[in-house]
């Protein structure tokens, strides 16, 4: 697969390096060495977390080959906070907004956990 590589350096105004290195306060949820999560500051259902690899990387679109087992490991990461956020069993979404079209405002990949009622589909 072609490689859509970034170097990691981020952008300095990088809203979410700053709180994944707790410059800015966040509700934090969960951390390790490569992950960390806290809840969204306008959260659009009862449980709504963002996802985030510390390492910087801007969108889905910049995730290279050399990031597979990074990705991997933050849907896995977001499993366990379904888990803990009692979400697992009455379901939840993990969503990625990627670009213009998907409203993508944080310009440092994350997702999006969403649950606690009944999400519609499709989103708007
Ligand atoms: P996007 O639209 O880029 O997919 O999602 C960005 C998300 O970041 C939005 O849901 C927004 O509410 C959230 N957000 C923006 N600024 C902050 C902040 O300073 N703290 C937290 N916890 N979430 C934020
Ligand atoms: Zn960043």
């Amino acid at each position: 697969m072609t490689p859509s590589r970034e170097d990691g350096t981020a952008p300095s105004g990088c809203l979410f390096c700053a709180i994944a290195e707790k410059r800015i306060p966040a509700s934090i949820v969960y951390e390790d060495d490569r992950a960390v999560a806290f809840r969204d500051i306008r959260p659009q259902a009862p449980v709504h977390v963002l996802i985030i690899p510390r390492r910087h990387i801007s969108s889905l679109s910049a995730v290279g080959d050399e990031d597979r087992e990074l990705v991997g490991h933050l849907h896995r990461v977001a499993n366990e906070i379904a888990r803990r956020e009692s979400v697992s069993r009455s379901g939840y979404r993990l969503v990625a907004n990627c670009g213009p079209d998907a409203g993508q405002a944080v310009d440092h990949l994350h997702f999006h956990l969403l649950g606690g009622r009944p999400l519609g589909w499709p989103p708007g």
